[in-house]
């Protein structure tokens, strides 16, 4: 009784709102209010046949991925977007936690848990990393972990050089690019494993692809892909 009186307090003086759409959160509401809950623009690519599936088909010709997963669809100047700039520039890490644990629940009630052996994050450069504090996508794997009971690992996957601004570039520089920069630090750690490699956002997959290569030339089993948005082009 005491508590909630302090959290309402508390709440008074420092309003919690909903890090989606700015809206004040309810009590009960955990950092994204029920209203955008209900209304994101979900993928349900898990529910899908990997033949109609978008996501896949980005890989098709390019590397074996066992799932394409993505929570959200990225939508420019909407919601996704907004909470996906709190979760990498404006250091609201839990984001990715609490998205984690939503998206590894309904996957798990789907009977995906068991088809991994351990969740590793795209990792950032140490660079932008010791920049940052964080790396959104560790938040992601941790959430995910949690609810889907696989332990996940940041020192799998290693950034090995810097890369410039993408922007610039045409997608095959792009691919290059990214495509030296990624290393299993102990192929040890991954042989025979069932890999779910997860990042933030994809656009057009040159980054996930990279690391998938990687860790499927240090001997992982098969890799499948989560991340929090992707866009649909
Ligand atoms: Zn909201």
């Amino acid at each position: 009784m005491i508590r909630t009186a302090l959290s309402d307090f508390v709440t008074l003086i420092f309003p919690q709102v909903c890090l989606a759409c700015e809206e004040s959160l309810a009590r009960g509401e955990d950092h994204i209010c029920t209203g955008c809950r209900a209304q994101f623009p979900y993928t349900d690519y898990h529910k899908l046949p990997p033949s109609e599936n978008p996501l896949a088909r980005k890989f098709w010709g390019k590397l074996p991925v066992r799932y394409s997963l993505s929570y959200l669809r990225f939508l420019r100047r909407g919601r996704v977007q907004h909470l996906l700039h709190q979760l990498k520039y404006q250091g609201q890490r839990d984001i990715g936690r609490v998205l984690g644990r939503w998206y590894g629940a309904e996957l798990a009630d789907h009977g995906l848990a068991t088809d991994f052996d351990l969740i590793v994050p795209v990792p950032l450069h140490p660079r932008k990393l010791a920049k940052r504090g964080y790396n959104q996508s560790d938040t992601f794997a941790e959430g995910l972990s949690l609810s889907l009971e696989v332990p996940w690992s940041a020192a799998t996957l290693q950034r090995t050089e810097y890369t410039t601004s993408q922007t610039q570039k045409n997608r095959a520089e792009r691919w290059q690019n990214v495509a030296e920069v990624f290393e299993v630090a102990k192929p040890a750690d991954v042989a025979d494993k069932r890999i779910l490699l997860v990042d933030d956002v994809l656009t057009t997959g040159a980054t996930l692809e990279a690391c998938a290569a990687a860790l499927l030339a240090a001997g992982c089993r098969e890799v499948s892909i989560a991340t929090i948005a992707c866009a649909e082009n």
